[in-house]
């Protein structure tokens, strides 16, 4: 095999005509379609007169040997490294729990059970199917059941997200989660894409086959069975307590993989009362921004973005204030929508989410301000913060699961915003115009109001006027972490915390890697028989 890099395709071009280029690059005229896979490709959009593909390939050729002895600039041989989980363990007497299904403990059971010790999985909300109802109840009416919604149920926070895939950590695990991505049914151009996403719709398709696969290896899945309490003996976890629609009952668990996410609050104090060591962490909070999506694209793109081969543009955007906050924005979905994502009736909180097509009218992204332990008092500060920016939008919205927004004209002059402007704002149940001044503290809109001249400079048209901004975003990452040592357990042992909630990852990829790692450490230590 063969690897081609640096192949650059002008964004006239678009991605269908890289096995051409290849056969160009090659001398190779007779080279067959698919005898070329992509291994990566991204957009360059620096120059906007100049918007082109860079991509590299894979590429099966008849006569390699001969080709490499020309030398050609970026034309190298190939192997391919596959990564795959690497123990097999004797099915223990007491099952593994796993607590959570998102992506951390989906990938965690998926890797025990494959390894041959199928877990028992709680999971707190509902399966999939009945979750889109429940969901697409509170996003029509503002009903919002506490145990199956956004952030709670089948597949995680995540699974009404965009899908976004990428991830700040470098690991061996990415390509093989990907793959396994892949293999339920994610599309392929997840394998290769510099910025990989599945979308909320194919999201969904993929968990339920996960959970198809977990069944059939003999896993024991419990939707709207919650972790309620732990029992332990000298500092060594004896057996969970779980609260079930039939009632409480005890779990003899000597191992419990703790993959919680971020929003489980009442699951953190319970830990915490226990006798689980937590401590605070930063986070961010702040709002949700919706444009346009063709005024993005154009900013980024040029007269590009009108050829119709580019995907939907994206931003990456940071600002250090001179109050020393940072300023970011984060979980940018194109072509998407801002989606009510509360777990407790009487908040409102934001995030947003898109479809595999990217094809919605607005682009929106967190807005967000960095917060530290030193804003709050004690360990709990973090997520009280949290739960009384959540009231406040709620009030501000009018009570209804509406969330207040307002124009970024308006908020940058201090006034209250009446109507939309141009962007119409895509959050349900629906929004309230209202002067964000009076949702959000003095520092989180200072912070805001220095930084989005700022974003204007590097992307012209971010802070237009008629810019939504939608408040409020809490949850983009957990206020607590629950501490662990390197075997990964807590300081009572046989407790594998990990996954975002454990304050041990942030994102759906790296949640899912700190899942397989969890998973790793637990058979490792079923392997020396001990605890350590
Ligand atoms: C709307 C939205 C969009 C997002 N978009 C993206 C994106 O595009 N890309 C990205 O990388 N990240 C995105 N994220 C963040 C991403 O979803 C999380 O980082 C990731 O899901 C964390 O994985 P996790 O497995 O650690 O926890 P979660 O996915 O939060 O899963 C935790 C699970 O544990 C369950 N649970 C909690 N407490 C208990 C208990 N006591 N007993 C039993 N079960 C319990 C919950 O119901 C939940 O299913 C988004 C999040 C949201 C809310």
């Amino acid at each position: 095999m063969l690897k081609i890099s640096n192949i650059r395709i002008p964004a006239e071009k678009g991605l269908s005509y890289l096995p051409e280029a290849c056969r160009i690059i090659l001398r190779l005229p007779g080279l067959p379609d698919d005898a070329v896979r992509p291994l990566r490709v991204s957009v360059d959009s620096r120059r906007k007169g100049d918007v082109h593909f860079v991509c590299s390939a894979a590429v099966r050729a008849e006569n390699e040997e001969e080709i490499l002895a020309r030398k050609t600039p970026g034309v190298a041989p190939y192997s391919e490294k596959v990564w795959s989980f690497p123990y097999k363990v004797t099915k223990p007497d007491t099952r593994p729990v796993v607590c959570g299904m998102g992506p951390a403990g989906l990938f965690a059971a998926l890797s025990l059970a494959e390894a041959g010790a199928p877990p028992v999985i709680l999971e707190r909300g509902r399966k999939t199917e009945k979750r889109c109802l429940d969901v697409e109840k509170y996003w029509e009416t503002g009903e919002l059941d506490e145990d199956s919604n956004v952030q709670f149920g089948e597949g995680g926070a995540g699974t009404f997200s965009d899908g976004k895939l990428n991830t700040g950590v470098n690991d061996e695990r990415i390509p093989y989660v990907l793959r396994r991505l892949v293999q339920f049914g994610a599309p392929e151009d997840i394998s290769y894409s510099a910025k990989p996403h599945v979308g909320t719709d194919m999201l969904r398709r993929v968990v339920a086959e996960i959970r198809r696969h977990l069944l059939e290896l003999g896993c024991d899945i419990r939707f709207e069975n919650k972790l309620t309490g732990i029992y332990t003996e000298n500092g060594e976890l004896r057996a969970v307590k779980v609260s079930s629609p039939e009632g409480e009952y005890r779990l003899d668990c000597e191992k419990l993989l703790l993959a919680p996410g971020n929003s489980a609050r009442d699951t953190f104090r319970m830990l915490h009362d226990s006798g689980v060591y937590l401590e605070p962490k930063p986070f961010a909070v702040g709002v949700r921004i919706e444009h346009l999506q063709e005024d993005i694209d154009l900013a980024q793109y040029g007269r590009a973005a009108t050829l119709g081969t580019l995907p939907a543009s994206d931003y990456k955007l940071a600002v250090h204030t001179k109050e020393g906050r940072g300023v970011f924005t984060f979980c940018v979905c194109p072509g998407g929508k801002v989606v009510a994502a509360a777990s407790e009736r009487g908040g409102v909180v934001t995030n947003g989410m898109s479809e595999k097509a990217r094809a919605e009218r607005n682009i929106n992204g967190g807005l967000l301000v960095s917060v530290t332990p030193e804003d709050f008092d004690g360990l709990f500060g973090g997520m009280e913060f949290q739960e009384k920016l959540e009231k406040a939008a709620f009030l501000a919205g009018g009570g209804n699961g509406c969330a207040p927004a307002q124009l970024l004209g308006d908020f940058l002059s201090g006034r209250a915003s009446a109507a939309a402007g141009k962007v119409k704002p895509s959050y349900k149940p629906g929004v309230r115009f209202c002067d964000l001044g009076d949702v959000l503290p003095d520092f989180i809109c200072r912070a805001i109001s220095e930084a989005l001249p700022e974003m204007d400079r590097k992307i012209r048209g971010f802070a237009s006027p008629e810019a939504v901004l939608t408040a409020v975003e809490t949850r983009s990452s957990c206020p607590v972490r629950i501490k662990r040592d390197e075997s990964f357990q807590a300081n009572i042992r046989g407790i594998f915390p990990c996954g975002e909630g454990g304050g041990w990852a942030g994102g759906i990829t790296s949640s899912a890697v700190d899942g397989i790692k969890a998973a790793e450490k637990i058979c490792g230590s079923m392997m020396k028989g001990d605890r350590k």
